[in-house]
């Protein structure tokens, strides 16, 4: 009996580790600012040469910046949007090569190729090299966790998600959002598509995206890049 409650409680412990994106059993993650008065817009996936532009389009009019958590794969697709992100102002994060959704069982040298292939895609095309990591899915092992450290990198988690690959209509993004948000919130939006997908419109991204922004702003909130915000000393 004991040890079937046992074995239970080191179950739900490994879930949780694995599968809540703001866990710190294998390593420190980021999940909010250290500045209460902005909220940083984080977007993943991309880049996406359909919902990217209009993006950068969007926090370009609102005067906001934003942090795109960049697929390998896409950048080596779509090198000039990746360029285009740094040119504007923007954080770049590794949200590693392939978003394999069946990276949790895969070892640290896969992980640690999956983050050097990215790391050096965003380095020869933006020029920058990005200090934090996103798990595809926020999930994270210890494997990968090993491969992160290793790389120099820091886990970039959330506090606010905005369930935006779902079907959700634009006005429920954004009521999602805003109704949980506080300052020093990290958000999740995605503007691009994994790799293994074949259609996803963040068409509802880009329709909610100015609501969210304004309502921010309202707030009396900024919406800053990750650069000089962050708790932990990632930047140097
Ligand atoms: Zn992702």
């Amino acid at each position: 009996m004991g040890a079937a409650i046992a074995a239970g409680g080191a179950a739900t412990l490994l879930a949780y580790s694995v599968f809540y994106s703001g866990s710190q059993v294998f390593a420190p993650v980021i999940r909010r600012l250290c500045d209460h008065r902005a909220v940083a817009l984080t977007f993943d996936d991309g880049p996406s040469p359909v919902f990217t532009p209009r993006v950068l389009e969007i926090l370009a009019k609102h005067n906001a910046k934003g942090s795109f958590c960049l697929i390998g794969r896409n950048v080596l697709r779509h090198p000039a949007l990746a360029a285009r992100i740094v040119a504007e102002g923007h954080t770049v994060v590794n949200h590693s090569w392939d978003h394999d959704h069946n990276g949790i069982w895969r070892s640290r040298a896969y992980w640690t190729d999956q983050l050097e292939w990215t790391s050096r895609v965003i380095v020869d095309t933006t020029g920058k090299k990005p200090a934090l990591f996103r798990a595809p899915m926020g999930f994270k092992t210890w494997p990968q966790s090993c491969a992160v450290k290793r790389a120099g990198l820091h886990y970039l988690a959330w506090r606010v998600r905005g369930w935006d690959t779902l079907n959700w209509a634009p006005e429920t993004i954004v009521r999602i959002i805003t109704s949980q948000l506080r300052g020093g919130d990290i958000v999740t939006l995605h503007d691009g598509l994994e790799p293994a997908r074949r259609a996803s419109s963040q068409e509802r991204t880009v329709q909610a995206l100015p609501r969210i922004i304004e309502a921010i702003q309202r707030r009396g909130w900024r919406c800053v890049t990750l650069e000089g915000n962050l708790p932990l000393a990632v930047y140097g």
